[in-house]
């Protein structure tokens, strides 16, 4: 693998986009950042990169993600990852966590084998963790979960899925007010796993109370959650007061309209708000009907529903389509934006020492986008990918 200088490229931060500056990739790391490297003794023999016109981002982290091209992460297979790994990175997301919603306890222990197994393999986009997205979830508010997997907490079921995840699961949806929640929320704490409040009605109350015990983070916020009422502010509000928990959000214009996630981001800021995709199979693939994981969908103009009704059923599009979609109809700065989809989802997950942006030691998952924010090439792990 060659060393590879990127130059005079316009380098997008953490708070700000940097003209003229260069980056270079060794070893599978960023090993320098700054301006006119290109004389300095150790960018020799390496590959030169034209920068210009076009941004140096770090590559995105999209944390809830199920999947594309017609597969799924809930009926896995090693073939099917490394489709949904490669179908990720053409669009710049480098590193995901392949999430499952609520499934069977048999089929749920298989397939995070076989996604824990598909971390060595997959060469696209790499993978950094499980998101399981339940079982334990409200059935109140289920959206497009499979209804008869929703469960009540049971802790052997969750030893065992610790176990077969090999310490690759990273966060479990769940609803702290049904029966068990909190319990459930301790074990995860103790077990190193991240409580995220997912298809939830939790009060304002119980989010408080839950996140005393741990909780830090809400799963596609605003979507199969308990809705804000002037009298009962619910966990949303609870979600926007309180800067110790971040939020997941879509940004597809399907699910959060912006002026939603304007709000969010004033209340909340960069640090706090997390970009996700929650893409399903019918990422990648053109409007039709479809079924994934056993649910019909219908996908037309890329908004993907359940069966006949209007429920929304996760997304068609990448991160990137969300992110294009923020900087056209919000006014947060790019350099915001992009840090929603690199660095606040690394920090929420644990992994921003590697992760994240584009700063000295880090991996050297990187990407350089055009005006419009298209993709014109992806390095993961300092290697392009093609
Ligand atoms: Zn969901």
């Amino acid at each position: 693998m060659n060393d590879v200088l990127i130059q005079n490229g316009t380098l997008i931060t953490e708070n700000t986009c940097q003209s003229d500056m260069d980056v270079l990739l060794s070893g599978g790391k960023i090993a320098e950042v700054g301006s006119d490297l290109g004389n300095k003794p150790i960018v020799e023999g390496a590959e030169i990169v034209n920068g210009k016109g076009l941004y140096i981002s770090p590559g995105f982290l999209d944390i809830h993600i199920h999947g594309a091209m017609g597969e799924m992460c809930e009926d896995a297979s090693t073939n099917g990852m490394e489709i949904i790994s490669h179908a990720l990175a053409k669009h710049g997301t480098t590193a995901f966590l392949p999430t499952v919603g609520a499934s069977p306890h048999d089929s749920t222990l298989k397939v995070l084998s076989i996604i824990s197994d598909a971390k060595e393999t997959v060469t696209g986009a790499e993978i950094v963790g499980i998101n399981m997205e339940g079982p334990y979830l409200n059935p109140k508010l289920g959206g497009a979960q499979r209804m008869d997997a929703i469960r009540r907490y049971n802790e052997d079921e969750l030893k065992q899925y610790i176990k077969v995840s090999k310490g690759l699961l990273t966060i479990m949806g769940l609803a702290p007010e049904v029966e068990g929640g909190m319990e459930l929320v301790d074990n995860l704490v103790k077990s190193g796993v991240i409580a995220c409040a997912v298809h939830t009605d939790a009060t304002f109350d119980e989010t408080i109370k839950a996140m005393k015990h741990g909780l830090t983070l809400t799963g596609h916020t605003f979507n199969a959650m308990r809705p804000i009422h002037h009298r009962e502010p619910g966990i949303i509000t609870a979600s926007l007061l309180n800067d110790t928990i971040f939020s997941e959000y879509i940004a597809d214009g399907f699910h959060t309209a912006t002026p939603i996630i304007e709000i969010a981001y004033r209340l909340k800021g960069e640090k706090k708000l997390v970009l996700i995709s929650d893409s399903v199979g019918a990422m990648g693939l053109p409007d039709g009907n479809y079924e994934f994981f056993g649910i019909n969908c219908k996908v037309a103009n890329g908004r993907v529903s359940l069966g006949d009704s209007d429920i929304l059923a996760g997304s068609a599009s990448p991160l990137l389509y969300g992110i294009k979609n923020l900087h056209k109809t919000s006014e947060i700065p790019l350099a915001h934006i992009i840090r929603m989809a690199t660095l606040t989802p690394a920090e929420a997950i644990g992994v921003s020492e590697k992760l994240g942006s584009i700063a000295v030691g880090k991996d050297a998952n990187v990407l350089l986008l055009n005006k419009d924010l298209d993709v014109a090439k992806v390095w993961i792990r300092g290697k392009e990918f093609s």
